[in-house]
C-alpha cells in the first residue's frame, strides 16, 4: 500500500516541461508514481484540489546552521516549501572547529549574520568538534533536508590558530588543511564557502581573507576529487573586482572539475551596468566550459531596524555603529546625552543634509498613527530634523520603535525578472536565518511567483518551479532531489500558484531567551512533504516529524 497518495495535482515536475494533470505516489520516502490515476487507497490521501504540485523548494544560500540545532523545522523557512536548506555559507561553519575557537567563531557568526548572543548560548549542547560530528548532532532532529558546506575560516582557524587572523598559510599549513576539508566532504559536506568580504567582530578581515590563491586553488583541488561547489562572497560593491573573482573562479572551475557560486549579485539603479557587466563575463566563462554561477534573490533589499540592535543598516556611520553595539543602560545614557546626540545628528546629516534617513518609515510603534508614516513629515511636525526625529521616537518608547528603510537596491522588477529568468542566473541568495535583525530572510520563494510569474509574467510557472527545485539540485549535485520522478525523495510542496505569496514582514520574539527577528509566514503554500512525511500543512500547522536528511550521505 502506497503512504500518501496526493490526487487531483497539476504536477509540475521541476523540469520546465508543461504542467499536467493526475495523481502522485508516496512510498517509503520516495516518489512511486507521478501522473495518472491512482486508487486511493493509502495510509493518508491528500486532494490536492487542482493545486500545483511540485518538488521541494530547495535553498542553496542559508545560515541556519545555529538554529538546526534547537529548531530542526528552521521555521518559518519550511512552511513556504523549503524543503532542503544549504546552510555553512560564507566560510562560516560550525564545524570543524576545536572547543578553544568556540567565542572567536560565535563572534564572527554575530557580527556578520547578526545573530544574538542567545542563539549560540545555551541554546544548544556544543559537544562536536569535526564535521562528522556535528552532522551527527543534527541527525534525528531536522524536519527538512540539509546540505552543509564547510567553512574556510573555521578550516583555517583548526590548523593554524590565531596566525588565522593575520597571514597566508605555509605549505605544511595547506597540506593540513586540505587534509581537514577532505575529511568533512567525506562526511558529507556539499562544498567549501569562502569570503572575500566579511569582517570579524573588530572590523578586521575574517580569516578566509588572508588566504592566498595558492590556498584556495590547493583546497578546491580537493573539492575536485569529490566534484564540489565552491561558494564565494565576492566584492559585491565592486563591478570590475567581481568581473576579475568571476575570472578566478572560471579558473578554479576549469582546472579542477567543480561547479562554482557567488553571491550576492545585486542589481542597482545606482550602478546599472553592474549586473550586464558581470553576466557578460560569466557568459563567457560558461562558453569556455567553466560553472561560474551567480546568486540572485528574488527580493528587493529592505532593511528594518531599532535602535535596540546595531543593524547593519548603519554600517557606513560609525559613530551610529558603535554606539548601538554597546550594553544597553550604556547606550541609552549616550543617546539622552545631548552632546553625542549632537554628533550623531551631525554624522548623520553632513552640512544639514536630511536626505539619509528623510524616506525611512515607522514599522512599528506603540501610536499607532506614525505606523507606516515617514520619517521626513514626522520630523517637520515635531520641529526637528530626520536623524532628531529617530532618536526622540526611539526613546520615548524605549528603543522599541522599529524603522524601515525599504527598496535599497534590487527593487526594479523589470531589471530584476529577466534576470532571474536567465539561463546562468542561480536563483538563490535568501541568507536564510541570518541577518534577523535586519529582514525577515523567509519567503523569497513565494515572491518569485507573486512578483515574477503572475504580475510581471517574466517566468512561467514551470520555469519559476525548476528555477528552485530541479535546476539548484543540479547545480548543487544533490542526488535523487528537484524532480517529482519515480524513485526520487517524495520532496514535494503543494501550492495554489493563483495566491502563492510571501506574508508580511513583522517582528517576533520566538529566538531562544525571546530574542526578537523579523519573520513572514507563507501565503497560498498549502502542504509541504519532506521524504514522504507531512512535515507542514495550512490546516494543522507543523508536525512532529523530523524526516529531513544530510542530503549528500
Ligand atoms: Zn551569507
Amino acid at each position: 500500500m502506497l503512504d500518501i497518495v496526493i490526487r487531483n495535482g497539476r504536477i509540475v515536475d521541476g523540469t520546465g516541461l508543461p504542467a499536467f494533470h493526475g495523481d502522485l505516489g508516496i512510498a517509503g520516502g520516495r516518489l512511486s508514481r507521478v501522473g495518472g490515476q491512482l486508487p486511493a487507497s493509502a495510509r493518508q490521501v491528500i486532494d490536492a484540489g487542482g493545486q500545483v504540485v511540485a518538488p521541494g523548494f530547495i535553498d542553496p544560500h542559508t545560515h541556519f546552521d545555529a538554529q538546526l540545532l534547537w529548531d530542526g523545522q528552521a521555521r518559518p523557512a519550511l512552511e513556504h516549501g523549503v524543503t532542503t536548506v544549504v546552510h555553512g555559507n560564507c566560510s562560516l561553519s560550525l564545524a570543524p572547529l576545536k572547543a578553544e575557537h568556540r567565542p572567536r567563531l560565535v563572534k564572527m557568526f554575530q557580527q556578520i549574520e547578526e545573530m544574538p548572543d542567545a542563539a549560540f548560548d545555551g541554546a544548544f549542547q556544543w559537544a562536536w568538534e569535526g564535521f562528522a560530528d556535528y552532522l551527527a548532532a543534527l541527525r534525528g532532529r531536522v524536519a527538512l533536508n540539509v546540505a552543509p558546506l564547510a567553512g574556510h575560516t573555521p578550516l583555517r582557524m583548526w590548523v593554524m590558530g590565531a596566525d588565522a587572523h593575520k597571514r597566508a598559510a605555509k605549505p605544511d599549513e595547506i597540506r593540513a588543511m586540505q587534509d581537514l576539508l577532505r575529511a568533512c566532504l567525506e562526511a558529507g559536506a556539499v562544498g567549501l564557502s569562502t569570503s572575500y568580504v566579511d569582517m570579524d567582530e573588530n572590523l578586521a578581515p575574517v580569516p578566509s581573507r588572508y588566504a592566498h590563491s595558492e590556498e584556495l586553488d590547493a583546497l578546491a583541488a580537493v573539492l575536485g576529487e569529490f566534484g564540489r561547489m565552491l561558494q564565494v562572497v565576492p566584492e559585491f560593491y565592486s563591478t570590475d573586482v567581481t568581473v576579475a573573482r568571476v575570472d578566478q573562479l572560471a579558473e578554479l572551475s576549469l582546472a579542477h572539475g567543480i561547479p562554482t557560486t557567488f553571491s550576492p549579485l545585486f542589481d542597482s539603479s545606482a550602478v546599472p551596468d553592474n549586473v550586464p557587466r558581470v553576466l557578460e563575463r560569466v557568459a563567457e566563462q560558461f562558453a569556455r566550459g567553466a560553472r561560474v554561477w551567480p546568486q540572485v534573490q528574488t527580493r528587493p533589499i529592505d532593511i528594518s531596524f531599532s535602535l535596540d540592535m546595531a543593524s547593519l543598516y548603519f554600517i557606513q556611520l560609525p559613530m551610529w555603529y558603535m554606539i548601538l553595539r554597546m550594553p544597553r543602560a550604556q547606550k541609552l545614557a549616550l543617546l539622552r546625552n545631548d552632546g553625542t546626540r549632537k554628533g550623531l545628528i551631525d554624522a548623520a546629516e553632513p552640512g544639514g543634509d536630511t536626505s539619509r534617513f528623510a524616506r525611512l518609515r515607522v514599522r512599528d510603534s506603540h501610536d499607532a498613527s506614525l505606523i507606516g508614516r515617514m520619517l521626513g513629515e514626522i520630523a517637520a511636525e515635531r520641529g526637528t530634523t530626520p536623524a532628531g526625529a529617530l532618536l526622540d521616537l526611539s526613546l520615548e518608547e524605549d528603543l522599541g520603535v522599529h524603522f524601515l528603510a525599504a527598496s535599497m537596491g534590487h527593487e526594479d522588477p523589470s531589471r530584476i525578472g529577466p534576470l532571474l529568468a536567465n539561463d546562468l542566473v542561480h536563483v538563490g541568495a535568501s541568507d536564510g536565518g541570518a541577518h534577523i535583525q535586519s529582514f525577515a530572510t523567509y519567503g523569497d520563494t513565494g515572491y518569485l511567483f507573486s512578483e515574477f510569474v503572475r504580475a510581471g509574467r517574466y517566468l512561467s510557472l514551470e520555469h519559476a518551479v525548476r528555477k528552485i527545485t530541479g535546476d539548484t539540485a543540479q547545480i548543487w549535485g544533490l542526488p535523487g532531489r528537484g524532480l517529482l520522478r519515480p524513485g526520487m525523495a517524495a520532496d514535494v510542496v503543494i501550492f495554489d500558484p493563483d495566491t502563492i505569496a510571501r506574508g508580511d514582514e513583522r517582528p517576533a520574539h520566538d529566538m531562544p531567551e525571546g530574542g526578537m527577528r523579523y519573520v513572514r509566514g507563507a501565503r497560498g503554500v498549502d502542504t509541504v512533504i519532506v521524504n514522504g512525511a507531512v512535515t507542514w500543512s495550512a490546516t494543522g500547522g507543523y508536525t512532529d516529524a523530523r524526516p529531513g536528511v544530510i542530503t549528500s550521505a
